[in-house]
């Protein structure tokens, strides 16, 4: 269940999978309000992948109910926070499956978060407010700015083009997921199979 913070006071429209039967149905639910690092998003489209619906039916058992998936997320920023860099309200821009990570360790320094050990999920995932993330079937997201990738100086035409650019390098980052996520329940069956061969013996 989600731990409900202070802070978390923006209500929001969005649709969420409330257990393992993976039907989608319309649900409201709180964001955060927008801090010094953050930008807000009015979400325009988001891509659905295969991992929503995994998650929505806790194929891999790791599901925290209700959850809104989407890790897709391209939009419009409606807020910037004070110290937020590069980003202005107006700027077309896509969300991926990150949401947050430690941005100290010597992945995080040289722009390979995705190997952080601390490393959060868009949606799913636990924020450093202990929060639950919910993903991008939603109105609006608010996000770590060094999270947000740009779409900026684009026509508007070309905006979908580059939205399908921003779809398909999540999809990259999805199946590197969906890769690391194999390696890791694989190497704990391997760690079950030593342990039980140890006990046999
Ligand atoms: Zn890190
Ligand atoms: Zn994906």
């Amino acid at each position: 269940m989600a731990k409900t913070t202070p802070n978390h006071t923006q209500t929001v429209s969005g649709w969420a999978a409330h257990d393992s039967s993976g039907k989608i149905t319309p649900y409201t639910f709180k964001r955060r309000e927008n801090g010094v690092t953050d930008v807000t998003i009015k979400i325009l489209y988001c891509g659905i992948c295969h991992t929503d619906v995994h998650h929505a039916k806790d194929d891999w058992g790791i599901t925290m109910y209700p959850v809104v998936p989407g890790h897709e997320i391209t939009g419009v920023i409606t807020k910037v926070g004070s110290d937020v860099e590069g980003f202005k309200e107006g700027d077309k821009v896509g969300v991926g499956c990150l949401a947050a990570s430690c941005l100290d360790c010597e992945y995080c320094k040289t722009d390979q978060e995705n190997y952080c050990e601390k490393l959060q999920f868009v949606y799913n995932g636990i924020f450093w407010d202990g929060s639950i993330t919910y993903g991008g079937y939603s109105q609006m997201l608010v996000v770590d700015y060094r999270y947000v990738g740009s779409a900026q100086n684009l026509s508007n035409s070309n905006f979908i083009t580059t939205l399908n650019l921003i779809l398909n390098v999540t999809f990259f980052f999805c199946y590197l997921i969906i890769f690391y996520h194999v390696i890791v329940l694989s190497q704990r069956m391997n760690i079950i199979f030593l342990t039980q061969d140890k006990k046999s013996n």
